[in-house]
C-alpha cells in the first residue's frame, strides 16, 4: 500500500501533468470504483479543469475549478495513477510491468481524458481504491478526521504523550490508526519502531517519557527521509515520472526478515502485530 512518502510523490509528480488542462472525457470501465452519484461525478468533471492537488494522509485531493467540488482520490492497496501523453507513460502508485502495459487494460477501472490528449487511468487490481466527488464541506469533514501527520506542527512529543499515555493498545497498531496519526504505513512503522528501539507489541500506556521522544523523532525523521528518496518502491512500485522509489535501500528492518540485523547482528524476525507482518529485532528492541 503506498503510504505518505509515495502518495506525496505521487501528488508532486501529477501536479506537473495535469493542473489547469480541460477535463475532455471520462469514461468509468467499473462504476464501483467512483463512490458518488454517478450522473453527478460525470457533468462536475466534464469540461472542468483541475486547479490543485492536495493530500491528507494517503488521500489525494484534487481540487476542481468551477463549483467548489473536490476529486478525491484513495489509492488504497493496489490503486495506480498513470499519466499517459504522447506515447509516454508516467506512472505513480503500486504496480508491476503487466498493470501499466496496453492501456487501458484489464486493471484500468476509469480513465480521464484532457484535452491535450493526455490521459489519466486509474488502475487498480484488487479495487479496493476509490473515486469520490465532494463539495467542501464533505471534505472538511473528512479531512478533520485525520490525525496529524509526522511532520506537521501539531505532532510533536506533547501530542504523542497525551495519545499513548492513555491507551492500551500496541504501539504498532496505534501509528497505524489514521485517525490518530495520518500517513504511516506497515513499512514505515516497522522502520520507526525499530529507529526508536520500541518492541511493536508494546501496550502504548506502558512506553516511558524518553521512548516517546524517541518515536516522535524517528517518526520525523524517516518521513522526511522517504518523501526525498521519492518513497519506497519494491518490483511493483513506480512513480509518477516512471522512476522506482529509492527508500527501499535505506531500509532499516522492514522486509529483511531471516537476515542479521544491520545494528546488533541479530536475526530479524517477523510475526503478526496489529493485523500485520511485522519485522523487528528481539535484541534492539524491547
Ligand atoms: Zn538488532
Amino acid at each position: 500500500m503506498p503510504e505518505l512518502p509515495e502518495v506525496e510523490t505521487i501528488k508532486n509528480d501529477l501536479r506537473k501533468k495535469v493542473i489547469s488542462k480541460k477535463i475532455k472525457s471520462i469514461k468509468v470501465i467499473l462504476k464501483r470504483t467512483v463512490k458518488s452519484n454517478f450522473n453527478e461525478f460525470l457533468t462536475n468533471l466534464l469540461d472542468n479543469k483541475f486547479i490543485s492537488i492536495e493530500r491528507a494522509g494517503k488521500l489525494l485531493i484534487f481540487e476542481l475549478k468551477s463549483k467548489e467540488m473536490f476529486l478525491l482520490v484513495h489509492l488504497k492497496m493496489t490503486g495506480q495513477l498513470i499519466y499517459s501523453e504522447n506515447g509516454r507513460i508516467i506512472p505513480g502508485g503500486h504496480a508491476d510491468a503487466s498493470t501499466i502495459k496496453d492501456l487501458p487494460n484489464k486493471y484500468t477501472r476509469v480513465i480521464i481524458e484532457f484535452c491535450n490528449g493526455g490521459k489519466l487511468f486509474f488502475n487498480d487490481t484488487r479495487t479496493f481504491g476509490y473515486m469520490k466527488l465532494v463539495g467542501k464541506k464533505e471534505l472538511d469533514e473528512i479531512v478533520s478526521k485525520f490525525g496529524p501527520e509526522p511532520g506537521a506542527k501539531e505532532f510533536n512529543y506533547k501530542y504523542l504523550k497525551k495519545l499513548l499515555n492513555k491507551r492500551t493498545a500496541n504501539i504498532k497498531s496505534l501509528l497505524l490508526n489514521q485517525q490518530l496519526i495520518a500517513g504511516i504505513g506497515n513499512i514505515y512503522a516497522d522502520e520507526i519502531l525499530f529507529k526508536a528501539g520500541v518492541a511493536p507489541e508494546r501496550a502504548a500506556n506502558s512506553l516511558d517519557e524518553n521512548e516517546i521522544k524517541k518515536i516522535n523523532i524517528a517518526a520525523r525523521e524517516i518521513l522526511r527521509a522517504a518523501i526525498k528518496y521519492r518513497g519506497t518502491t519494491f518490483n511493483d512500485y513506480v512513480d509518477a515520472d516512471g522512476n522506482t522509489g529509492n527508500f527501499l535501500k535505506k531500509l532499516k528492518i522492514y522486509g529483511r526478515e531471516g537476515k542479521k540485523c544491520q545494528v546488533c547482528g541479530e536475526i530479524v524476525k517477523k510475526k503478526k502485530t496489529a493485523g500485520r507482518g511485522t519485522h523487528y529485532c528481539s535484541k534492539c528492541q524491547s
